[in-house]
């Protein structure tokens, strides 16, 4: 993987450096001299990662961390605060001004390059779901989760078996709101399923199970694939941190823990976590909105529209039939006038559940509008089609209706027509007039039957 990194350094020499290491792992480089260029530059470029020197003339890093985060065009982008000074104050400062990550200079290779994966990663699951939420949703539902919801308190797992490294590590987080259960309290994994958990911090340095094997259990496990591991790693066991980086660690951290180091590192992967879930949520349901119809649940008429254009095509080209019906109720306007327009839509619920009931897994069931509904029926051809229509139309006709708290009982019947693919030249306009004329045809000849147009 390479990314588009943005360098941002007033002194040349220290921005060639990092370019040099940086183009060696085949990234490629933007560089500013100062914040104003940076900004500007973070709009127009969208990189996937910035390192941001603090000490710059004018602007200083804090300032220029502080705006990217505060601009909605910028604020997704990761930002490494390079600092000259390991000092803790320094460290306190960026975390303060939204910086998700530090390094010191001199920049150490290893340490660069592993930040750098750790934030494409991070980088690749944000920008990813916007791109797949800006075509889910129509332009101006999209709005960035708000800082709030991504910087709520994390709950933390912490697994290290050293019980004076993990009262250390878990007090540290405690005292910065964070929850936090260790392994040595809870004993058992079953806990993390009771509450979504935002970061499993696991100490490599852990003797007493392998907690390597322990990261792969959880990137296999539904429950907790979703959710960042940051490692706690040995600087002398850097194969091993390696390794759980491949296995899908999202992060480390060197000992001896840097507390701020700790809490940046435990902030970005919270943040990614939750971006995961929010966008991942909202996703779900702006498909569902733009595709199900929301009184039965059956599709609607868009998704039909799109679907049985699909399934024509490839109908045509693998030589298979194709059918559809087209449902309606009978005299439904005398249902809603008798038992009021309540009543009226838990029948068309009812008639959706019974539908359902009697169709194959890979038929498609549509309301496309008012008491209507369209079954597409891929790779069947129109006797089995008629079929399966008369079937529908026995399950609707089979049993009254219970309806307004089961006050009320109900006889419905359903009309319906079927037609069929007739080979490439066929339309989507003309195969559903023709279920249309069915339809029409099996209304005039008394209702409550099934009519097919015979090619
Ligand atoms: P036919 O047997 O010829 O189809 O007669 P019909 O009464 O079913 O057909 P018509 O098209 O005259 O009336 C359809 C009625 O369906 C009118 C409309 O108010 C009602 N309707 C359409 N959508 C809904 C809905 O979502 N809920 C309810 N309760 N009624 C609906
Ligand atoms: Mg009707
Ligand atoms: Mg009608």
């Amino acid at each position: 993987m390479s990314a588009r990194i943005l360098i941002v350094d007033d002194i040349e020499a220290n921005r060639r450096l990092l370019q040099a290491k940086l183009e060696a792992q085949y990234h490629s480089v933007l560089l500013a001299s100062g914040g104003l260029q940076a900004l500007q530059m973070a709009r127009e470029y969208d990189p996937e990662i910035i390192l941001l020197d603090v000490m710059m003339p004018g602007m200083d890093g804090y300032e220029v961390c502080r705006r990217l985060k505060a601009d909605p065009v910028t604020s997704h982008i990761p930002v490494v605060m390079v600092t000259a000074l390991s000092d803790a104050e320094d460290r306190v400062r960026g975390l303060d001004a939204g910086a998700e990550d530090f390094l010191t200079k001199p920049v150490d290779d290893f340490l660069l390059n592993s930040r750098v994966n750790t934030l494409m990663r991070y980088s690749a699951v944000t920008s990813e779901l916007r791109k797949r939420e800006a075509n889910g949703l129509r332009a101006g539902a999209v709005e960035a989760p708000s800082a709030l919801e991504l910087d709520r308190p994390a709950r933390i797992f912490l697994i290290d078996d050293n019980p004076r490294t993990s009262t250390r590590i878990a007090t540290l987080l405690r005292d910065n709101g964070h929850k936090v259960i260790t392994l040595l309290e809870s004993g058992s994994m079953g806990d993390m399923a009771q509450e979504r958990t935002d970061v499993l911090l696991v100490s490599l340095l852990s003797r007493s199970f392998d907690p390597l094997k322990l990261c792969a259990h959880f990137k296999t496990n539904d429950l907790t694939r979703a959710v960042s591991i940051l490692l706690i790693c040995d600087p002398l066991d850097r194969a091993k941190a390696v390794k759980g980086l491949e296995i899908g660690a999202s992060d480390m951290i060197m000992t001896p823990i840097d507390p701020q180091e700790l809490l940046a590192r435990v902030r970005t992967q919270t943040r990614r976590t939750r971006y995961v879930e929010i966008l991942r949520d909202r996703v779900d349901r702006g498909l569902e909105l733009s595709v199900i119809d929301q009184l039965t649940g059956l599709y609607n008429r868009r998704y039909m529209t799109h679907q049985l254009q699909q399934f024509m095509h490839r109908a045509v080209m693998g030589a298979k039939p194709l059918s559809v019906m087209m449902l309606d109720i009978d005299h439904f306007k005398r249902i809603n006038d008798t038992h009021g327009h309540q009543a009226g839509d838990e029948v068309l619920q009812e008639i959706a559940d019974r539908l359902r009931q009697n169709i194959r897994p890979m038929d498609v069931a549509c309301r496309p509008g008012g008491e209507e509904f369209l079954v597409i029926l891929p790779e069947t051809a129109g006797d089995l089609a008629f079929a399966a229509a008369e079937r529908v139309r026995r399950a609707v006709a089979a049993g009254e209706f219970s309806v307004l708290g089961n006050s009320r009982q109900v006889g419905v019947t359903i009309s319906a027509g079927v037609s069929s693919l007739l080979g490439p030249h066929d339309t989507m306009a003309e195969l559903l007039n023709r279920a249309d004329t069915a339809l029409y045809q099996a209304k005039s000849a008394g209702r409550n039957r099934v009519q097919t147009i015979a090619a």
